[in-house]
């Protein structure tokens, strides 16, 4: 199948793609994020080229982007297995250039309440020792031993809550608003063309495998 994963930061859009996986074992998942990261670890001329825009939370050119999934579209596993294409297209024009690269079978829109986002991403901390990820809203150590201050369920250790630096919430409305003015035009594109698949994104965990098979119009 040759699907794309979209949705705003926040949505699930990696956990969505772990369920996938478990239908199409053999789907490439391919992230433009994961890429740029990747290219950046290894200083290549490519990550070097994307980091100014990454690190100010802005999109890395469309036609550096478009070049590096086409190249990566033309190779034989997907050629074999298609893709699940995870943050790509992000713009209209890299809406246009997919459509002349090969044709999908559908979107994936994963929808997710900006409220809900923002408590997710806004509320996440981990343990000073051991690392284990809580969330204050929806995933609290058990035991509290104060405002704000709990000890760890697995290792023990104090906790007290500390935001990430790069999730403060002014940050987040930033990057919630880039992708809305983003979307919209994407959106409307594969909603012409009748492909595309919308996943209430609250708990897909909890989606049987009949669910995810249903969701994404796999059909064998
Ligand atoms: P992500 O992990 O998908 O949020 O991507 C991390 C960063 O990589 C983004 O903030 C952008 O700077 C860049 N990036 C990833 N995908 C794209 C894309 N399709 N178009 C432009 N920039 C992208």
């Amino acid at each position: 199948m040759k699907l794309v994963l979209f949705g705003p930061p926040g949505a699930g859009k990696g956990t969505f793609s772990g369920q996938i996986k478990k239908i199409l074992p053999d789907i490439p998942h391919i992230s433009t994020g994961d890429i740029f990261r990747e290219n950046l670890k290894k200083q290549t001329e490519l990550g070097l080229k994307a980091k100014k825009y990454m690190d100010a939370g802005e999109l890395v050119p469309d036609e550096v982007v478009i070049d590096m999934v086409r190249d990566r579209l033309s190779k034989d596993d997907v050629k074999q297995h298609g893709f699940l294409l995870d943050g790509f297209p992000r713009t209209i024009e890299q809406t246009k250039a997919l459509d002349e690269i090969t044709s999908i079978d559908a979107l994936i829109l994963l929808e997710l309440d900006r409220e809900i986002i923002k408590k997710r991403i806004l509320g996440r901390f981990s343990c000073p020792e051991c690392g284990e990820i809580y969330n204050k809203y929806t995933l609290p150590p058990k035991d509290a031993i104060g405002e704000d201050k709990w000890k760890c369920d697995k290792c023990g250790a104090g906790i007290e809550f500390a935001q990430r630096s790069d999730d403060t919430e002014e940050a987040l409305e930033k990057r919630l608003d880039v992708y809305e003015k983003n979307a919209e035009p994407v959106i409307a594109h594969y909603k012409s063309k009748n492909l595309i698949r919308t996943v209430d994104s609250t708990d897909t965990l909890k989606m049987s495998e009949e669910e995810i098979k249903s969701a994404i119009g796999y059909k064998r």
